[in-house]
């Protein structure tokens, strides 16, 4: 899938910066981006990371509020996470199109047909439906989280299809799969994988599991068309371990393009080029920085960029969150 993105580029980096960061002091706020920000973000931003190692780092921080440069999901995680911290996102709009495939209402209505069943959740849901499931995962410590599940247990697993149905194949479990997807990431296709693959036959390769080709990936690894060796299904955070010890090799990259900028400057010497260079977010990309720093700068309206959750909503939200964190790896993160 093509798309379109409009970026409001500073002329002068340096000077954005600066005010960035002034601002930033003065309001004593930290700025937070997300892997698939466009680069001037992530270059001002405190710390660059996926979702829940963002919103964990906001929770340890002393800073009295949050900047979060990402889609709305992200910045409700992170207010979930710290409920006495103001939560400013610089574009409101920016929303998700996985999260927005199930409501709360469609959650409910799900578990009354599977009244046994255990729900767990991806984080790129809404605070509403995290309030209504039973734990959360990312993309790292699914796998984890549903192996630590009761044999026999009932799951449902929602939002993403195609993260969901790794997690089946991985684990041997018979999950129920929500049929939602990202809009990006199912755009990555097997057909884009196979060409850059014969184009590029030496590549390593790193994959999202919430894309398209994620079955293809590992069914050419089980079939021996490429070295097992060569391919990782990885979360974005796992995408940046692994680029720090790629030396100098040329790596395909099958997520959203924004973590190229974060892979390169984690290692200048290795090569990362896009399996689908359109795989760009739009909604990522409503982040700009002249939006940035005018939600820095907006002292008087600050509830135009505030993010709020209802504290029995937030507080059964954190409740999923935190049985996560109980179970999986919280060192592993997701998107
Ligand atoms: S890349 Fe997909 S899952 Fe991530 S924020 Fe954009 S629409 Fe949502």
């Amino acid at each position: 899938m093509t798309e379109t993105v409009q970026t409001e580029l500073p002329t002068d980096f340096d000077s954005f910066a600066r005010e960035v960061r002034s601002l930033a002091q003065r309001r004593n706020a930290i700025v937070l981006a997300h892997n698939y920000q466009v680069p001037w973000i992530q270059d001002v931003a405190d710390h660059v990371g996926d979702s829940l190692a963002l919103s964990r780092i906001a929770a340890a921080s002393e800073a009295e509020t949050i900047v979060f440069c990402g889609v709305h999901f992200m910045a409700e995680t992170a207010k979930i996470l710290s409920p006495d911290k103001t939560v400013l996102i610089p574009d409101p709009n920016a929303g998700c199109s996985l999260a927005d495939t199930i409501t709360a209402e469609q959650v409910v209505a799900w578990k009354r047909e599977h009244p046994q069943a255990i729900v767990v959740a991806y984080v790129n849901t809404s605070a509403a439906v995290k309030a209504e499931v039973d734990l959360c995962c990312t993309s790292s410590n699914a796998v984890e989280i549903v192996e630590s599940l009761p044999e026999d247990a009932e799951i449902l697993f929602l939002p993403d299809y195609f993260l969901g149905a790794h997690v089946a194949r991985v684990t041997g479990r018979k999950i129920s799969l929500w049929m939602g997807e990202c809009h990006v990431h199912a755009g990555i296709t097997p057909v884009a994988l196979r060409a850059r693959l014969e184009a590029s036959p030496d590549s390593q390769l790193l994959v999202h599991p919430e894309c398209g080709c994620t079955s293809a990936a590992l069914y050419l690894v089980e079939s021996g068309e490429i070295p097992a060796e060569r391919a990782h299904v990885v979360s974005t955070g796992s995408m940046v371990d692994y680029a720090k010890g790629a030396g100098d090799s040329h790596v395909l990259v099958a997520t959203e393009t924004g973590i190229i900028h974060q892979l390169k400057a984690a290692n200048p010497r290795a090569t990362f080029e896009a399996v689908n260079p359109a795989a760009v977010c739009r909604y990522m990309k409503m982040i700009t920085p002249e939006k940035l720093l005018s939600c820095l700068r907006e002292t008087e309206l600050t509830e135009k960029y505030e993010v709020t959750v209802d504290r029995e909503i937030g507080s059964r939200a954190l409740k999923a969150v935190e049985a996560m964190i109980a179970i999986g790896n919280s060192s592993k993160f997701g998107e």
